[in-house]
C-alpha cells in the first residue's frame, strides 16, 4: 500500500512523522507523495485540513488518519504514544472506511464566465471587506431572506463542531448528509429581517448567496483565505464527493464531542 505523511512542520511533528515513515517502510509499505492510498497527518486538525486539500482531487482513492501532537483533535484523534499500534494496524489489517459529507462551493463572477469550485471539509465563510455584508439568500432557487450583518458560515456536519459551533450552530452527526447555514451578527430591525436561527439543508438543496452591493469579499474555505472580487454568487450544497477516514477502532462521534468540549 502507498502512503504519505503530512506533518504540521514543528519539531515534534517532524520527528514523529519520520518515525512513522520508517516503521511503515519496515513493513514494506511504499512512500508515495503523488498517489497515496492513505495519508497520515501528524499535528492537529489544521494539518488534516491541509492534507485533505492536497488530495481533494483523489477523494475516492485516498483515506486519511490523524495523529495529534498537541491536544486531542476532531480529525487528529490518535495520540503520539499510540503510533506503533497505528502502524501495525495500517500494515496488517484491512481497515474500515468511514465517509463524511463535504461542502461544494461554486463562486461565479460578474464579468467572467469562469466559475471556481472548492470542496470544504469544515466550512466556507463569507465576510465583506468593507462595511456590512448584504446578501440575498436563495434556497432551492427561491428567495428566502436578505441578510445584513458581519457574515455567513456554511458548514459540513463534521465542521459543525468548529467555526459553526462558535456561531451558535447545532452540532450535527456526520452521517447526516447536510449543510448548515449560520449567521454572524445579523442586523435585525424594521428594515432588515433574517430568520436568526441556523438552518440545516439536506442533500440537493442548494443555498445561493447573491451580493446586493458591489464589494469585495473575504471568503474562507477551511483554513484557506481567498479574496474574491466582483462576486456574482456563491453557491453551496452537499458535494458528490466525500472524505474517507481510515478507522482502526471505534471512536464514536458523540464520544469525541464529549471529550473535546466537556470532559475526558
Ligand atoms: P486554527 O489554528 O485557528 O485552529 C482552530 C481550532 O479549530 C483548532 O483548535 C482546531 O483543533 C479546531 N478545529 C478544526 N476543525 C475542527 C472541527 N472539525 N471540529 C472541532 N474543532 C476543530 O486554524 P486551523 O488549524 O487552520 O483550522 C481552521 C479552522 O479554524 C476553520 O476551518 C474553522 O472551523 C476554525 N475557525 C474557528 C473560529 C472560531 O471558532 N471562532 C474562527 C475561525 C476559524
Amino acid at each position: 500500500m502507498k502512503f504519505n505523511i503530512q506533518s504540521r512542520g514543528d519539531n515534534d511533528s517532524n520527528i514523529l512523522s519520520q518515525k512513522i515513515k520508517s516503521y511503515l517502510q519496515e513493513f514494506h509499505l511504499e512512500y508515495d507523495e503523488k498517489e497515496p492510498e492513505i495519508v497520515i497527518s501528524v499535528g492537529g486538525d489544521g494539518t488534516l485540513l491541509e492534507a485533505f486539500h492536497q488530495y481533494a482531487h483523489r477523494s475516492q482513492e485516498t483515506s486519511f488518519v490523524g495523529v495529534h501532537t498537541g491536544h486531542l483533535g476532531f480529525y487528529a484523534d490518535w495520540k503520539p504514544d499510540e503510533v506503533e499500534k497505528l502502524v501495525i494496524h495500517i500494515a496488517k489489517t484491512p481497515f474500515k472506511i468511514v465517509e463524511y459529507p463535504l461542502l461544494e462551493v461554486i463562486i461565479r463572477h460578474n464579468n467572467d464566465q469562469k466559475s471556481e469550485r472548492f470542496l470544504a471539509l469544515n466550512e466556507c465563510s463569507v465576510k465583506s471587506m468593507e462595511g456590512s455584508l448584504v446578501m440575498d439568500i436563495e434556497i432551492k432557487g427561491d428567495h428566502f431572506e436578505t441578510f445584513r450583518g458581519d457574515g455567513l458560515c456554511l458548514s459540513t456536519p463534521s465542521g459543525s463542531t468548529a467555526y459553526n459551533k462558535a456561531l451558535g450552530g447545532a452540532i450535527l452527526h456526520p452521517s447526516l448528509a447536510s449543510i448548515q447555514l449560520a449567521e454572524m451578527a445579523s442586523i435585525n430591525n424594521r428594515v432588515y429581517r433574517t430568520i436568526g436561527s441556523p438552518l440545516v439543508l439536506p442533500q440537493h438543496h442548494t443555498c445561493m448567496l447573491k451580493p446586493k452591493n458591489n464589494v469585495d469579499f473575504q471568503v474562507t474555505v477551511d483554513h484557506l483565505n481567498l479574496v474574491q472580487k466582483q462576486v456574482k454568487s456563491i453557491q453551496c450544497r452537499v458535494a458528490e464527493e466525500r472524505i474517507r477516514f481510515a478507522r482502526f477502532r471505534p471512536f464514536p462521534f458523540w464520544k469525541r464531542v464529549k471529550e473535546s468540549f466537556i470532559a475526558e
